[in-house]
């Protein structure tokens, strides 16, 4: 047998054997195969790292979106008591004002 698609008798293939150039490149195409196997074996990991964070990346961008939501909550309720008490601090300002023109009449 030889590497390339040859058929022939015996006497052909001891010919054809000699010339064959891909006989010649038996050992090459073999460690090529290998290297190729590999490379493939390789790249499906990467695929699989890659599907693994591409979720993980999704998950944590959830999780900020909702941390930021709660945060500006929180912040916009902080922001809400302080007007609150400004908002009654000027209130009882005026009040007094009052008072003390009143007390003045
Ligand atoms: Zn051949």
């Amino acid at each position: 047998m030889c590497s390339c698609a040859f058929e022939g008798t015996r006497e052909q293939l001891a010919e054809h054997l000699d010339q064959c150039k891909f006989e010649g490149l038996k050992g090459f195409l073999s460690r090529t195969d290998d290297l190729i196997h590999d490379l493939q074996e390789e790249l499906k990991r990467k695929d699989d790292d890659i599907t693994f964070l591409r979720s993980m990346l999704a998950s944590l961008s959830e999780k900020v979106d909702q941390y930021e939501k709660s945060t500006s909550d929180k912040i916009g309720m902080s922001y809400g008591i302080h007007t609150y008490v400004g908002f009654l601090n000027v209130a009882l300002q005026l009040s007094n004002n009052q008072v003390q023109m009143a007390r003045q009449q």
